[in-house]
């Protein structure tokens, strides 16, 4: 038996999501041709288009379909930074939040680099994983010009959620502009424009049970955006290259199978049972507001990679909580940034659950955890 717990890495494809993209791939055709095949593969990728556009409280033409969230995440940091510059009206400051995930971070990085006068800064978090508003205010008041805001609805690490409202409104007081990545918040909290108050938002197909390589920007109507690539005219010219048009579909069903918020009784469950098991685990964000599908939890003094290791051995997908990419576990930005101890962060795991968890996946993985966790420290004891 596999049971899967690694739904913040990518969720597991819903059938509604497969059934669409395959009827899709049926009848493929350039949604720009003008023949009646060219037609229906437009047709598909319009009412997609009419479904993302209603998931996130915008209108159709707000909606940009990209390669994911990495390509919408740098659209948004690029693409304004550059639409400003073109209309003579420079942002002097980028704002990104410490826990960011690596694509805003690394895309700030690069843009502070790229445009003269850009003052890059990282607002610092709570012990809790929160961003810390007030240091966020004392960012917005220092300096003159106007800000670029990037800061994420729900931490992918730790599922804790962020104040964007709280966010939006300092950023409106300032006059600065707000990007929100949601791609952690869809599907586990109302994720909309107006929920999360933001002006820009980033979602990406593969976190809610959609396929991977697609994702979409949603901007406010008065946003101003600066295409990365050029070419065609797709996407009201603001992303050239042919639309993947049974990726799009399968991501516009993923998104309507979305029944409601994920509840957080699983988790919390999950979270008794874990520490029942082992009472000296530490659960991180534990006090802050999460969504229900997030759990990152270290038994002191058994590595992330052990954890992982065993876990998969005994059927379980898991990830360590430390940032993995192409296989390797990295030391966590986010703990770090929380001030987590360095040897307690190298024990995080990340448990996230999705669509189709059970409460029997639940159990079982508690009594897998409760097992691997006794046996490592018995082995350590010896
Ligand atoms: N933003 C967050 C918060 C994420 O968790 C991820 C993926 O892990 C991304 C952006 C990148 O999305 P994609 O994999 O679609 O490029």
């Amino acid at each position: 038996m596999r049971v899967y717990f690694d739904c913040n890495a990518t969720a597991p494809l819903r059938p509604q999501a497969r059934d669409a993209m395959l009827a899709a791939l049926g009848t493929s055709a350039n949604p720009s041709s003008v023949h009646a095949e060219g037609r229906a593969a437009r047709t598909r990728v319009d009412e997609a288009r009419a479904v993302i556009a209603g998931f996130a409280g915008a209108s159709s033409d707000a909606v940009t379909f990209t390669s994911g969230g990495t390509e919408a995440n740098a659209l948004a940091i690029h693409g304004a930074l550059q639409a400003a510059a073109e209309a003579g009206q420079r942002f002097t400051r980028l704002i990104v939040s410490a826990i960011e995930h690596d694509s805003v971070l690394h895309t700030a990085r690069t843009a502070a680099a790229l445009h003269p006068g850009l003052r890059l800064s990282e607002v610092a978090v709570t012990s809790d994983g929160d961003v810390d508003l007030s240091a966020l205010r004392t960012l917005l008041m220092e300096g003159k010009g106007r800000a670029l805001v990037s800061i994420m609805a729900v931490n992918n690490e730790t599922g804790v959620v962020q104040p964007t409202r709280a966010i939006a409104s300092l950023c409106r007081e300032h006059q600065a502009l707000y990007h929100c990545d949601a791609v952690q918040a869809a599907g586990k909290m109302p994720s909309g424009l107006q929920d999360l108050d933001a002006d820009i938002l980033t979602f990406s197909a593969h976190k809610i049970g959609g396929p991977q390589g697609v994702g979409a920007l949603v901007c406010r109507p008065t946003t101003r955006i600066a295409p990365l690539l050029h070419g065609g005219r797709q996407e009201n010219g603001l992303r050239a290259g042919t639309e993947a048009t049974a990726a799009i579909a399968g991501f516009a069903a993923a998104v309507a199978a979305i029944e409601a918020p994920l509840a957080t009784d699983l988790r919390d469950t999950l979270e008794e049972s874990l520490l029942s098991a082992c009472p000296d685990a530490v659960i991180f964000g534990r006090s802050a507001m999460r969504v229900g599908n997030t759990t990152c939890i270290a038994a002191p003094g058994v590595p992330a990679e052990t954890l992982v290791i065993a876990l998969d051995l005994e059927g379980f997908a898991v990830s360590a909580g430390a940032a993995c990419s192409s296989g390797r576990v990295t030391r966590s930005h986010v703990l770090d940034a929380m001030g987590a101890d360095p040897d307690l962060a190298r024990c995080a795991i990340r448990i996230s659950a999705g669509w189709n968890t059970t409460a029997n996946d639940v159990a079982a993985l508690a009594d897998a955890w409760k097992k691997i966790v006794t046996r490592s420290r018995a082995r350590v004891a010896a």
